[in-house]
């Protein structure tokens, strides 16, 4: 009998790690499991619709499903009931051996000022699902106004500031969705402001991220607070002075980068932010930013529903992801939401040699059924061939210039998933 694994998430990480336990020993039957029908976390459902360079890395974890005998179980939500999940925890741990949660850490991380829950204030984590078109966030209707303030000093702020910053024919070869294009332009953004807390030597951007804005057409750009910055010199600041100036002094759009600056508080009236209100931390200054709407993307945390500082808190070695023999933390779960998709995989393989040692050490029965209970158990998951022809539904009769069309509800997906036997 092999010893039956479940991999709880079909991120980077989950596939990273189904990826290093494989090469590690032949006798495992790995399961992928996700919430989704569709597989690859953050990869379809946060990296940039116009990064599709990024999202690529698929092709390397579709080898595991179609070449290297994993399977994966799609629309099946782990963890509490009362969070709408169909399996908790334990019920998944009688069904496997080895039991892997790398479920992310989807929630927004709140800034905690006054005025944070004015309308017009919105979370870099919702954005970006809504613009990749994820199921959870597709009623979410954005009205973002003319003026827009990104309160954070990230790649993913600077995701959200690029995708504000293009024209719609900028969206060539991307997945981005016409009806988000649209919008957009119907929004007319004239003005982004972004501000970040830190000095500018100590943003965390890529720079090859900040050099990307250098080649937007219709955008002046504006960097502000860096007079003085030469503390830790280096490629970020760098790209920053490249891109000061970039753009028609009379183009239709302005970003304007703000180094060291605080936030304090959203302003408003009837209810809807008017300014975001920032002070210096090193000589008291303040600034006031009139908007239309603020976003903020200062990074993620649990949503609580998988209890991870319980989990955490009995961890026999939490910087390894060990709760225990048999139950493992993997990937943004584990370590928090710090790294690129790159950055999960030596992680993945540390913790593959750490599951295979203790399977060594104690070696499980190996009667645990695995998938093939929850098949029984589950008429509406999805496997890897469902997957395949919602894939094929989402890059069939495309639209010009568009390398998918994402479905944006999961019954359309399903009934996708389900098409062959149906025709
Ligand atoms: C907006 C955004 C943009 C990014 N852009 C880039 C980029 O351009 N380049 C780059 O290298 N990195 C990028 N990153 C970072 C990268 O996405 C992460 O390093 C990586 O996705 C983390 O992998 P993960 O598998 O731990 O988590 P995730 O990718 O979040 O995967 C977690 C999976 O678990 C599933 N899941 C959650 N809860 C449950 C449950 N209860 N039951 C079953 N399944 C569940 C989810 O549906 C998801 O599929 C970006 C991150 C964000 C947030």
């Amino acid at each position: 009998m092999s010893v039956t694994i479940a991999i709880v998430g079909a991120g980077p990480s989950g596939c990273y790690l189904a990826q290093a336990l494989g090469k590690l020993r032949d006798d495992l039957a790995i399961d992928i499991i996700d919430r989704m029908p569709v597989p690859y976390g953050l990869v379809r459902y946060g990296v940039a619709p116009d990064h599709q360079g990024t999202k690529g890395v698929i092709r390397q974890f579709a080898r595991l499903f179609e070449r290297e005998g994993v399977g994966f179980v799609g629309n099946l939500r782990i963890g509490d009931p009362e969070h709408g999940a169909d399996l908790t925890l334990d019920e998944l741990r009688d069904l496997y051996d080895v039991v892997v949660l790398a479920t992310g850490l989807s929630a927004d991380r709140t800034l905690g000022v006054p005025g944070e829950e004015l309308e017009g204030v919105f979370r870099a984590g919702t954005l970006t699902r809504h613009w990749n078109d994820h199921p959870d966030e597709a009623a979410h209707n954005p009205a973002l106004g003319e003026r827009v303030v990104i309160v954070g000093n990230g790649n993913v702020a600077i995701d959200i500031l690029r995708i504000l910053a293009k024209e719609t024919h900028e969206f060539e070869g991307s997945d981005f969705g016409d009806h988000h294009a649209t919008r957009l332009e119907q929004t007319a953004v004239r003005t982004i402001d972004i501000v970040g807390r830190s000095p500018a030597a100590h943003a965390k951007f890529d720079p090859v991220m900040i050099r990307e804005l250098g080649k937007l057409s219709g955008v002046r750009i504006v960097v502000e607070d860096l007079d003085d910055a030469t503390e830790g010199e280096d490629k970020r600041l760098a790209a920053l002075r490249e891109i000061d100036g970039h753009g028609a002094a009379d183009a239709a759009k302005t970003v304007t980068f703000r180094f060291g600056w605080a936030p304090e508080r959203a302003a408003g009236t009837d209810g809807r932010v008017t300014e975001m209100h920032f002070h210096n931390a090193s000589d008291g200054a303040e600034l006031v930013l009139a908007c239309d709407s603020v976003i903020t993307a200062i990074g993620f945390e649990d949503d609580t529903s998988m209890n991870r500082s319980g989990l955490v808190g009995r961890a026999s070695d939490a910087e390894a992801g060990v709760v225990e023999p048999g139950l493992y933390l993997a990937g943004w779960f584990k370590r928090g939401p710090r790294g690129t998709i790159p950055e999960n995989r030596a992680d993945a393989q540390a913790l593959a040699k750490r599951i295979a040692a203790d399977l060594e050490a104690a070696p499980p029965s190996g009667t645990r059924p695995g998938a093939t209970a929850l098949r029984s158990r589950f008429d509406t998951i999805t496997d890897y061939e469902g997957w395949l022809r919602i894939d094929a539904a989402e890059t069939a009769d495309l639209p010009d210039a568009r390398c998918r069309r994402k479905l944006t509800r999961v019954e359309d997906m399903l009934a996708a998933a389900r098409a062959k036997t149906e025709t």
